[in-house]
């Protein structure tokens, strides 16, 4: 499979600072940010598969104008899959025919542009040769993490999330793991916020890399747009085995 990166700020401001979106081969989303604002129309229309890790914005804005753009032109549904929870908060608060219209209903029930699809945690989706797992983690709204396997390696991305042994466990239960994209969306000063917002800082992630037993390419993401070389002077200065470097937009990760 290969991952390119669409967005991975935590805001924006900024020729890189794109919000979480991961281009997957080229028919699958891993989150909906601003970034796929910067594909081309025929990137675009190959988009069939949507994986969303939750429902705050900075994951999900571009999923009202994709499904709206290439629907119409292309006659074909986009599938979104996440947790009941999240899938319930786009229908009620997005999809609701007043922020956008029901594209659920759109022509008609039976053939729509937008297609939602639950997954719970735990529970697999294959693509193909490729299956995409959901993970717990710890949020402030119903959320999950993905893992990405391509039948010859795996990739964990953990959405947002803060501390949260179930996810450290479902890492440690993926032996041949080769890859862990997670986010650290706050300085160590700003712990009280991190904890408050369920994000992690620099020293809790460090907690939660201490606890792996697997030893993947750690990509850190997610970094507040102005805080990040802050965060990655303080991610560079830990202690422990793995050495967490900070995905840019762009990267393409092949496994
Ligand atoms: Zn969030
Ligand atoms: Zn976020």
């Amino acid at each position: 499979m290969k991952l390119t990166v669409l967005g991975c700020s935590g805001g924006i401001g900024g020729e890189d600072s794109r919000t979480s979106s991961f281009l997957v081969d080229d028919d699958v989303l891993v989150d909906c940010g601003t970034g796929v604002g910067d594909l081309e129309f025929d990137a675009l229309r190959r988009i069939s598969h949507v994986f969303v890790s939750h429902s705050h914005l900075d994951h999900i804005a571009a999923i009202p104008m994709l499904v709206d753009s290439i629907g119409e032109v292309c006659h074909h549904t986009i599938t979104v899959y996440a947790p009941p929870e999240t899938l319930h908060i786009l229908r009620a608060h997005v999809f609701n025919w007043l922020v956008w219209p029901d594209f659920t209903a759109i022509p008609d029930r039976r053939h729509p542009y937008l297609h939602l699809q639950p997954v719970a945690v735990g529970e697999s989706v294959h693509l193909g040769e490729r299956l995409f797992t959901a993970l717990p983690v710890r949020h402030t709204v119903p959320a999950v993490a993905w893992c990405l396997d391509s039948g010859a390696a795996q990739l964990i991305y953990s959405g947002d999330t803060t501390y949260c042994a179930e996810l450290i466990e479902a890492i440690n239960a993926r032996p041949a793991l080769r890859h862990l994209i997670v986010e650290t969306a706050f300085p160590e000063e700003m712990r009280a916020m991190a904890m408050a917002s369920r994000h992690l800082c620099p020293g809790m992630l460090e907690t939660m890399l201490g606890e792996l037993t697997v030893t993947p390419e750690v990509h850190v993401s997610h970094l507040k747009p102005g805080l990040g070389a802050r965060i990655m002077e303080q991610v560079e200065a830990l202690r422990g085995k793995l050495r967490p470097k900070r995905l840019v937009r762009g990267q393409i990760i092949e496994f």
